[in-house]
Formats: C-alpha cells, sequence, structure tokens
C-alpha cells in the first residue's frame, strides 16, 4: 500500500550514489517513493529522473538549471526550488522517512544538521559531514532520536557486524581498502600521476572527488575519522588494511579473539539497500560471490610514507576539534584544483601540510565554527594555490 511505503529525500540524486539509490527505488516500487530529489547543476539528468520518479520536490542550485526546470516540468506533478537554503528547509518536510545524502563534499553537512532537527533519519553516504562536524552530528542525532545509517560500504560493513554485539566486546574496527590505482607504482614515479590515470580506479566505479581521494588513500584517511564518530571506540582500535580485492568490506575484532567480516561484489547498490531498508533485509537481484572463482584474497599494511594523507587523517582526529574540518577543506579545494589542472597530483599534499601549519583551531567548535574555518581554510589554500 502507497501509504507503507517509505518516503525518500534523495540528495545529490544526480551523482554515483544517487543514481545508483534511484536504481534500487526503481526496483523496489512497493517499498520505496521518491519525494525529494535534489542536485548541484546537472539539470537534464534532474528533469529525466523527476520525469520518471515524479518526485514532490526537487531541488538545484543553478540559475539556468531552475528555470530549465520549472519551464519543462509539469507542476501539478513536481515543484522546482532552488539553492542551498531551499533545501535546507525542504528536508524537514513531515512526509519525508529517510534522507538520503549523496551529496559530495562539506556541502553535504547543512541539510543533514537541518534533517536531523526535523527528526529524520538519515542514510549517509556524505562522509564529509562526519568529517567537518562528526561531534555535533552525532549528538544531534542522540538529541533528535534518530539514525543515522552508513552507506560507505566499510561502514556498512561494521554496522552489519556489529548487529547484536556490544560496543565494549569491541577490539578492534578493521577497515579496508583497495590501495587505490598506484597501490603498486613507486612513490619516485608518483611526479608523473595524471588526471586520468587518478580517475581510474581499479574496482569502483564513483565520482570524481572520492576517486582521486582513493588514489592518495585520502578516502580511507576520511574514513577511519568517519568510523570514530559513527562506532563511538578510541582512534587507536581503528585500523585499515590494505585488501586489492574490494571482496572484504571491512571486519570488526571481538575481545574473544572471534573477528567478523562483511562480504560481497564491490557493488555500492547493496550497502544503500541495507541503508535504506534497515532494520530488515530485503530481497535484491545482484552479483553474488563466486569464492571458488576468487580463489585468494590477499592483505598487506598501508604504507604511511608513501600515502602520507592517510596519516594525516589519524594526526588532525588525535589533534581533535576544528583539525579534521581543516583538512577537509584543504584537501576538497586541492582535489578540484588537480582534476582542473591546476596543480600536480603530489602538489596536493604539500598545500595539504601547509594549510594545517596555519589553520584556525577551535577547541569545542559550534555550527558556525566550522562553517567558518571551513570557508577561511579554503580560502587560504586557494592563495596557496594561485602562489604555487
Ligand atoms: P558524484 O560526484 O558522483 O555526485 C555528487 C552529487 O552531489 C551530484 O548529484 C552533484 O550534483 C551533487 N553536488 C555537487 N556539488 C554540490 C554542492 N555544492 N551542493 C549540493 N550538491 C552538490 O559523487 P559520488 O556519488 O561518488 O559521492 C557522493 C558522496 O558519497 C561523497 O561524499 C563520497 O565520498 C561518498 N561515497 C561515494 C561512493 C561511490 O561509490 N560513489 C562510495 C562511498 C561513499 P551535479 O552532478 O548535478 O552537479
Ligand atoms: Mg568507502
Amino acid at each position: 500500500m502507497s501509504s507503507k511505503k517509505k518516503q525518500l529525500a534523495i540528495l545529490g540524486s544526480t551523482g554515483s550514489i544517487g543514481t545508483q539509490t534511484l536504481d534500487v527505488v526503481k526496483n523496489n516500487p512497493s517499498l520505496f517513493k521518491v519525494f525529494l530529489l535534489s542536485a548541484h547543476s546537472n539539470h537534464m539528468l534532474l528533469f529525466n529522473q523527476a520525469k520518471k520518479f515524479k518526485p514532490k520536490y526537487v531541488v538545484i542550485n543553478t540559475a539556468v538549471g531552475y528555470d530549465f526546470l520549472k519551464k519543462n516540468l509539469n507542476k501539478k506533478h513536481t515543484k522546482v526550488f532552488f539553492g542551498a537554503a531551499e533545501l535546507e528547509q525542504l528536508v524537514t518536510e513531515k512526509d519525508i522517512n529517510l534522507v538520503v545524502n549523496g551529496v559530495v563534499g562539506s556541502a553535504g553537512l547543512m541539510p543533514t544538521v537541518c534533517a536531523i532537527k526535523a527528526g529524520k533519519n538519515i542514510a549517509l553516504a556524505n562522509k564529509e559531514t562526519l568529517v567537518v562536524a562528526g561531534q555535533l552530528i552525532m549528538n544531534l542525532a542522540k538529541q533528535h532520536n534518530v539514525s543515522v545509517l552508513p552507506i560507505d560500504s566499510e561502514h556498512s560493513a561494521i554496522f552489519q557486524c556489529l548487529v547484536g554485539e556490544k560496543n565494549e566486546n569491541i577490539h578492534k574496527l578493521i577497515l579496508t581498502a583497495s590501495g587505490g590505482p598506484f597501490l603498486s607504482v613507486k612513490k619516485s614515479d608518483f611526479k608523473y600521476i595524471t588526471v586520468k590515470k587518478a580517475l581510474k580506479h581499479p574496482n569502483w566505479n564513483m565520482g570524481p572527488k572520492i576517486s582521486i581521494d582513493s588514489a592518495t588513500l585520502m578516502n580511507k584517511g576520511l574514513e577511519v575519522i568517519e568510523a570514530y564518530w559513527l562506532f563511538n571506540v578510541s582512534m587507536e582500535k581503528i585500523n585499515v588494511i590494505i585488501h586489492p580485492e574490494s571482496i572484504i568490506h571491512s571486519l570488526v575484532e571481538f575481545c574473544d579473539g572471534s573477528t567478523k567480516a562483511q562480504m560481497g561484489v564491490p557493488e555500492m547498490t547493496t550497502p544503500i539497500l541495507y541503508a535504506l531498508s534497515f532494520p530488515k533485509r530485503i530481497p535484491y537481484k545482484t552479483d553474488v560471490l563466486n569464492l571458488a572463482q576468487i580463489a585468494n584474497l590477499s592483505f598487506l599494511k598501508p604504507d604511511f610514507k608513501k600515502f602520507p594523507h592517510l596519516k594525516l587523517a589519524y594526526d588532525v582526529l588525535k589533534m581533535g576539534g576544528t583539525a579534521p574540518c581543516a583538512l577537509n577543506a584543504a584537501n576538497e579545494v586541492c582535489v578540484e584544483a588537480f582534476l582542473n589542472k591546476k596543480i600536480k597530483f603530489i602538489d596536493m599534499i604539500k598545500i595539504i601540510e601547509k594549510s594545517l601549519e596555519n589553520f584556525i583551531f577551535v577547541a569545542q567548535p559550534k555550527l558556525d565554527d566550522y562553517l567558518y574555518v571551513d570557508h577561511e581554510t579554503r580560502q587560504m589554500v586557494n592563495n596557496l594555490i594561485s602562489r604555487s
């Protein structure tokens, strides 16, 4: 019955996570209904999605996109809104049951805050939200009795391993990392890395920003911080292991020596579906593991010298306060500059490290402090880039 359907607000519907979330919805029309879709600039794709899924609202961030959608969408089915401020209002609508956040970058923070304050459960792919303001988000979620359900595959794996377990029995969280496209490239050859090569992830097909983060291993660093806030364990208990096949999505070691792992083919629809259907599991047609064909799984220790981004994430987590927020902002600006060919692959870490010598540290930040530090760090890093 339609009243039983979970009504979804899908933020970043035009991205890799957003489109895969819509695939899950398309394949489960009796369970899910799209209430709201939001995108940044890709108004043509948003238009096609709106025609197909008939959401009550769409939100777009460009004036040209807004005009196009206003003109071409049937307003009997779908109302069109413009920009971040409207989105922050719309995510609080009473009919929304779950907000799926597939936005990239710290732009995902404010709609998450607004949705949590309105008591909405969050299916979170946007890891930057937790990296920037993990403490604030988890406190708000507790205060408003809201679930933050991870979509990131490693965190979904840990979340699944922890069902029925007690937090005090966790000995270690072990995040797996594919190692990215440059796992076996010599550090001395990193100076030759091009944007095209860095975008070519061996196992996953993702948006450009997370693909570059996977190539530097910053993605794993951000995920360490994400795990810290989601699972409430000390940072010493969060470990990373390189597992090039991306079959084990992460593991939890318990105090009695037992280790649980969650496995599956490297496909985001599985963790998306889990977050959408939790606490239930629902049947879904997808590829399953053929272990005999896979035959071997391999593991190795991460090389912190070769991939200093990962070490930096542990460092800022230890510093606390606004340090992870500053790291995230510096990284976002550097990744964009690398994608636009303004700086080289090896420049990213130098500029990020330089910016962390001089960022604004607030030990007990409030929301405004995070927004201020995010803004100021971006400006500082842009200056560093234009001078480099
Ligand atoms: P994409 O780049 O593919 O998509 C990003 C989405 O966010 C698009 O819909 C884009 O709109 C929108 N967007 C971009 N900038 C803004 C902005 N300033 N304000 C509002 N919306 C914006 O990214 P992914 O889907 O790959 O990643 C999304 C998030 O999920 C990231 O945080 C990533 O780390 C995380 N994640 C992704 C995985 C994956 O497999 N892709 C796996 C695990 C986590 P438009 O395209 O219309 O401009
Ligand atoms: Mg991940």
